[in-house]
């Protein structure tokens, strides 16, 4: 199964939830014998982003630049990606399942009349072709998916393939887009929370804090705690519907999907969709006044305190 693996940029840079779409695609070209390729699309930088995704091993990397492909517009990209799936008849085309994937690739999927599996989290090949799994129900269900199509578009799950090993360097091509199509819409603005603390999705620790931080007062405390450990703040939906917090910074299933290596869970009941968006992470630490609380469940290391208590103990030792 020939893939195509979309590498999502920004700013210049790979985007982390594009590694564990390489892995899956690495994996499968391992089990099954096939070669994966890779396209690069943006603005900036580009070529070194390519030469990064060419030291993972694929068969080639396409880059496609151009003032117009520096923000992620689902129009462009579907453009772009349906024409390099054509030229070289890939089987297989892969995006992480972040924004900017689950933005275009329902489109791709559509205009190419592609089966599609969003959320990857594991696969098999079959009668020489590949059936996929998905999580449903906050992952509280695994869904085995077999397509029909001959194309199979999808979005990867960003935290459950890892992360991709070194490969034999590829050739990076420039893909030759031929006549540009009439884009129907541009992008005009981004308006985004501006913060020095790490991408919610990226960092390596995250501290994450729900309503049993009781008054938006005490969040101060919890962002010394982040600041004090370089993390990204996350949050549950209960503390962004109150208000208390901006949305873009909800962790969960209708929030963002985190991995780090470290994950904070400070006053929250640990609700099946907030898990959902934590189950990549690698350790989980819980604060939860409450023994019951099922956060516990899933947590690594459980500290049963009131958080306003636990906080500045646990700041003045790192400080101290
Ligand atoms: C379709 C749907 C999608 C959803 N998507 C998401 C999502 O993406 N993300 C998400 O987070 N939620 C989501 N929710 C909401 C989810 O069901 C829960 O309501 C929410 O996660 C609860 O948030 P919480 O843990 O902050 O609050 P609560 O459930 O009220 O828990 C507060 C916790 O704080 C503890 N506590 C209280 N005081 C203290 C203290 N002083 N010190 C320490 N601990 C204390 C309590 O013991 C309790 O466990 C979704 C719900 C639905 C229906």
């Amino acid at each position: 199964m020939n893939t195509l693996v979309v590498a999502e940029t920004q700013s210049g840079r790979l985007r982390g939830t594009t590694l564990s779409t390489v892995r899956f695609a690495q994996e499968v070209a391992e089990k099954t014998g096939s070669p994966w390729s890779a396209v690069v699309i943006g603005h900036h930088n580009i070529a070194e982003v390519a030469e990064r995704v060419a030291s993972f091993g694929p068969a080639k990397v396409y880059t496609v630049t151009g003032e117009v492909f520096e923000h992620c517009l689902a129009g462009t990209y579907t453009a772009v990606v349906a024409k390099v799936v054509q030229r070289y008849g890939f089987q297989v085309v892969a995006a992480a399942s972040s924004t900017t994937g689950r933005d275009f690739m329902p489109r791709l999927a559509a205009r190419l009349g592609a089966g599609m599996v969003t959320g990857v989290c594991a696969w098999e090949p079959r009668d020489g072709s590949i059936v996929y799994r998905r999580k449903v129900f906050s992952g509280e269900v695994i869904a085995t998916v077999e397509l029909s199509s001959s194309l199979h578009a999808l979005t990867i799950d960003a935290t459950e393939f890892g992360d991709p090993t070194p490969g034999e360097k590829a050739e990076v091509v420039a893909f030759d887009l031929g006549e540009l199509e009439t884009y129907r819409a541009r992008f005009v603005e981004l308006r985004s929370q501006q913060s020095a603390r790490p991408d919610l999705t990226e960092a390596d620790v995250v501290v994450s804090f729900g309503r049993g931080v009781k008054d938006p007062a005490n969040i101060a405390n919890v962002e010394k705690f982040a600041d004090a450990l370089g993390a990204a703040l996350g949050g549950t939906r209960a503390v962004v519907d109150s208000g208390w917090m901006p949305n873009d910074l909800q962790v969960g299933q209708t929030g963002k999907q985190v991995a780090p290596k470290l994950y904070f869970a400070l006053g929250l009941s640990g609700s099946i969709q907030h898990v959902a968006g934590i189950r990549g992470a690698r350790k989980i630490v819980a604060i939860n006044k409450d023994p019951e609380a099922p956060i516990f469940q899933v947590a690594d290391i459980g500290l049963v305190a009131d958080m306003q208590t636990a906080l500045p103990e646990m700041l003045e030792s790192l400080n101290g």
